[in-house]
């Protein structure tokens, strides 16, 4: 049997104008400012409007440690929202927008896949609303003006070597990862080192997920740390008067953007941070503008459970006075045989015992995410290639944790194929069996933080920091930044900081190299390991073949 490709399928969707979904949420039409037909921002005026409104349930969709191919978070969180409107729940998913550079990397979305996608997909993962834009704009007048202002007398006093806030821009060009600025002579300033990262890393956009509204994002601008002076105190953007403007530039990036599944039910789509020197999951004031409009908001984490659900919980939940009901953690038996040591090339032939063995890694992430009180119900995201030996061993090593494992067929049959998960996590949800709370409290010091987190989730024995990590970490809590959740930058693919130790691995300790203030989201950065914030393009990039033909389609993107 074959398959379409997602874009294939993406392209014979029959999609409602977006007035129509709207009207299911409770949208009136003039509250919707449409981006052409299938695409809208949501008014503040009617954000602010619902604010009263009673609240439906929280779900969140995680992984296990995924493969390189991801394991189907988005697929999952887009079919089980189909499912659960199927079921006569009014649910709308809640997901991140894309980033635009990787696209020309390697091949691929961020609409979900199959059955199970939002659409209209290619603008969601090219120019989209702008929004992505609008945060590059932001980001680069800030670095203008911090550069303008040394220009111009440095009255802050900012010592050149020590300018923080780099530049960004949303395409992977490594060649601009280090750079010399301002050359040229004296009209062109003050020479010194700089950079850029790509914009899903700006600061910028980690605040624009995280502000309730446009007076907290213009708070937390002014809070970012741009530069030191010579005596190390912190520049902060305030003092550089910048937030006022960057607030103007964002006001329209503020507000979600409402598009729809294949099967015409509500989705938001709103920011997008990265996972790893940021929290990774979709914008609050989406997933708090959803909950007064739905019963069900479903919505994902990135990376494995032990990165994003967990600064989904400590992070988002935390500062946004959040509560998931119900965690739907996402396995697939391709991930269960990586794990279990299988190599890529030998995924296709069945390997019970891989399966059996790959699975003390989910085991692990169960474990993990009930310890913040919340149930936690296994997706298996189905591969048409899977046997059935396989899923039952999937399922017979779930139920020995406590759980229950539903096989999902979203992928090849949409809504319905996801069904029986809804089901389950209605069952859950409405059962009011969640008790959620974050792993630890704002009062604990930030390193007895970061050691909560290696140990109870990672399984570590200890954490590595230098005295110089220590002491940077006591002048922070002497500033008054000892209240800010950590937020662990390590890699996506094992609980351990070497991306090759796979299952659950115990007995190892976390190095911690450095840590950074991201003072105005308010996090500190802890980072484990290499940590990229500017990607490269691959030798073969998917550029070279993405191409319109001639009746105006996009070719070679998905
Ligand atoms: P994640 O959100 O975990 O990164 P995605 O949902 O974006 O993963 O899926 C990654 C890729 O895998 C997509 O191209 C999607 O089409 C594909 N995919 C997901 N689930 C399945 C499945 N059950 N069968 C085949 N392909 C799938
Ligand atoms: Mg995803």
């Amino acid at each position: 049997m074959s398959y379409k490709s997602d874009i294939e399928i993406a392209r014979e969707a029959q999609k409602k104008p977006i007035q129509e979904i709207g009207e299911k949420l409770g949208i009136p039409s003039d509250h919707l400012l449409p981006y052409g037909h299938d695409k809208a921002k949501v008014s503040q005026a009617f954000i602010d409007s619902v604010q009263g409104n009673k609240t439906g349930k929280l779900v969140l969709v995680t992984a296990i440690n995924p493969t390189p191919a991801g394991e189907g978070k988005t697929t999952t969180t887009v079919g089980l929202g189909d499912g659960l409107n199927r079921l006569g729940k009014k649910a709308t998913v809640c997901i991140r927008e894309a980033s635009l550079g990787p696209n020309f990397g390697m091949k691929g979305g961020a609409a979900g896949g199959g059955r199970a996608q939002v659409v209209p997909m290619e603008d969601m993962n090219l120019h989209f609303t702008g929004d992505f834009h609008a945060i590059t704009s932001a980001h680069s007048l800030l670095s203008a003006m911090i550069d303008n202002h040394i220009y111009w007398g440095n009255e802050q006093d900012i010592d050149v070597r020590r300018v923080v806030w780099r530049r960004v821009v949303d395409m992977n060009d490594r060649a601009l990862r280090q750079i010399n600025v301002s050359l040229g002579g004296v009209a062109n300033g003050f020479p010194r080192e700089g950079g850029f990262d790509i914009t899903v890393a700006s600061e910028v956009m980690a605040i624009l997920c995280l502000a309730r509204n446009l007076k907290d994002l213009e708070e937390r601008l002014g809070a970012m740390i741009v530069a030191y002076r010579r005596d190390k105190t912190p520049v902060f953007c305030r003092d550089i008067k910048a937030e006022g403007a960057m607030t103007v530039l964002l006001k329209d990036a503020m507000q979600p953007n409402l598009v729809q599944t294949l099967e015409n039910n509500p989705a938001f789509v709103h920011g997008g941070p990265f996972a790893n020197i940021a929290h990774g999951c979709n914008s609050v004031i989406a997933t708090n503008t959803a909950l007064r409009l739905s019963d069900y908001v479903v919505t994902e984490a990135g990376f494995g459970a032990d990165l994003g659900a967990e600064k989904f919980m400590n992070i988002k939940c935390r500062k946004a006075g959040l509560a998931p009901d119900c965690v739907v953690l996402v396995a697939t038996v391709r991930a269960m045989k990586m794990n279990g040591g299988v190599a890529k090339a030998d995924l296709g032939a069945e390997n019970v015992a891989a399966v059996e063995e790959g699975c003390a890694n989910l085991g692990r992430h169960i474990g993990n995410l009930k310890s913040f009180g919340v149930p936690v119900v296994v997706a298996i995201n189905h591969f048409v290639t899977d046997t059935d030996a396989e899923v039952a061993a999937v399922k017979a090593y779930v139920e020995t944790q406590g759980s229950e494992a539903v096989l999902s067929r979203h992928w090849e049959h949409g809504g319905e194929g996801a069904e029986a998960l809804a089901q389950k996590v209605v069952e859950i949800a409405e059962s009011g069996a969640s008790q959620f709370a974050p792993l630890y409290r704002d009062e604990m010091p930030l390193f007895e933080k970061i050691e909560t987190v290696a140990k109870r989730i990672y399984r570590a024995d200890e954490v590595l920091a230098d005295q110089k990590i220590r002491n940077q970490l006591k002048d922070w809590e002497a500033q008054g930044y000892g209240n800010l959740p950590v937020c662990m930058a390590k890699t996506q693919y094992s609980f351990t900081t070497d991306p090759n130790r796979r299952g659950a691995p115990t007995g190892h300790s976390v190095p911690v190299r450095e840590v950074r203030l991201s003072a105005g989201a308010g996090f500190v950065v802890v980072v484990c390991g290499e940590i990229m914030t500017m990607p490269g393009l691959p030798s073969k990039p998917a550029a070279e073949s993405i191409r319109l033909n001639d009746s105006g389609q996009i070719e070679g993107l998905f």
